[in-house]
């Protein structure tokens, strides 16, 4: 039986292996392998891909977050509000840094803060926003800033899902005061291990995040503030200046694909295909519908040989470590809702037109057939809702 993967990144590599192991090899042969030639050439090659003044590579995406807190004061005793409907590592940067995460539930078309829900949460303590640019799908930045600029807070875009996507025309990265990304190898842009990037325009927040990457470490035996290990690695960043040549290309893959599963599950009623807001670039990181009757039509997929993700199925505020903050169980109605109902589908570069055609047809049948079903045999009704 055809089996088709959620992410395929061998498919990836056989498009680029000679390069990257040249690469590697060229790292080894050198032998420089800290903060040495391909970090500071990648840092420069990122900052100018997304238009920006700087860019900081450093360990993950998660330090990436936390470092720009850092760079911030941002830290005991601070709020910083941002979504509960993400991947858990956003609200841990946020504790990671000291400060305190404050949850504000999405806007359901686009699984990203709602901003007509911040203010509500705005207490004195909060220091900063931190919105989600989820799937690939932008912030509504514009919202979000306003009411940053209003109430004098700090604007942290998280990006880890987003390189390359645009709000307004204006590349993720420069929408607020600092941007991190995660190079997580299923990334858009994936590393073959861990790294991230902050990126910022803010030259004061890129000098303090540079030094408290690497020690605070201002020259060899002088260090200025308390910081830790978080460089990206040379071998990392020599993969990575390979593969960010191909980023826009391969984003722009991804929305191919996505249009095609766009339009030809359009006609479903039962499931609802990713919305993009006008002012929106997608870049499709994930691919995510949604659906009353997910487990269904998720277990009939597997069945199939189609793997399915769902992105995310317990909200960070349900989650053990984040539980004594604020809402329980109701308090994110959406986030709730979305975190029953969405799944994501095969979502790669690398991904085929029979590929592509198997996974809507596959859901296509699944529907066809649960509608001849006769009346009171409904074997689904996952999610209990409505
Ligand atoms: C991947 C991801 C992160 C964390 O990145 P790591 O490099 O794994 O630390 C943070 N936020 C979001 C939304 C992510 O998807």
């Amino acid at each position: 039986m055809r089996t088709i993967p959620l992410v395929d990144l061998r498919a990836e590599y056989e498009w680029i292996r000679e390069e990257v192991r040249e690469q590697i090899d060229s790292v080894l042969e050198s032998m420089e392998l800290s903060l040495g030639e391909n970090v500071f050439r990648l840092e420069n090659e990122f900052a100018k891909y997304c238009r920006a003044r700087a860019a900081i590579g450093v360990g993950s995406g998660t330090e990436a977050l936390s470092l720009i807190l850092k760079a911030l004061d941002i830290g005991p005793g601070d709020e910083v509000i941002t979504a509960s409907h993400t991947f858990i590592a956003t609200a841990e940067a946020i504790v990671l840094a000291g400060a305190t995460p404050v949850f504000v539930d999405i806007d359901p078309t686009t699984y990203t803060i709602d901003p007509n829900k911040i203010e509500e949460a705005i207490t004195e303590k909060t220091a900063a926003i931190m919105p989600v640019h989820l799937y690939g799908h932008p912030a509504d930045m514009d919202a979000i800033r306003d009411i940053a600029d209003r109430h004098g807070l700090r604007v942290i875009e998280d990006a880890c899902q987003a390189h390359g996507s645009e709000y307004k025309g204006t590349k993720t990265g420069s929408l607020g005061d600092a941007a991190a990304f995660s190079f997580y190898c299923s990334k858009n842009l994936g590393a073959y291990g861990d790294g991230g990037m902050v990126v910022t325009n803010d030259r004061d927040i890129a000098s303090a995040v540079r030094l408290l990457r690497n020690h605070g470490r201002a020259s060899k035996d002088v260090h200025v503030v308390a910081g830790t290990t978080s460089r990206l690695d040379e071998i990392q960043a020599a993969i990575l200046r390979v593969k960010l040549k191909h980023l826009e290309r391969w984003n722009g893959m991804r929305r191919a694909w996505a249009a095609e599963y766009s339009r030809e599950l359009a006609e479903e009623e039962e499931i609802q295909t990713p919305h993009e807001r006008a002012y929106a670039y997608h870049t499709y990181h994930l691919y995510v519908v949604r659906t009353r009757r997910r487990e269904a039509l998720r277990s009939r997929l597997q069945k199939a040989g189609v793997s399915t993700g769902v992105h995310y199925p317990v909200p960070v505020h349900l989650q053990k470590p984040f539980m004594g903050y604020g809402g329980g169980e109701g308090s994110l109605p959406e986030t709730e809702t979305a975190a029953r109902e969405v799944l994501s589908l095969p979502m790669y570069p690398a991904l085929t037109v029979e590929q592509t055609r198997y996974v809507y047809q596959s859901i296509v049948d699944f529907f066809r057939t649960e509608k001849q079903r006769p009346q009171g045999q409904a074997a689904t009704n996952v999610g209990g809702r409505r």
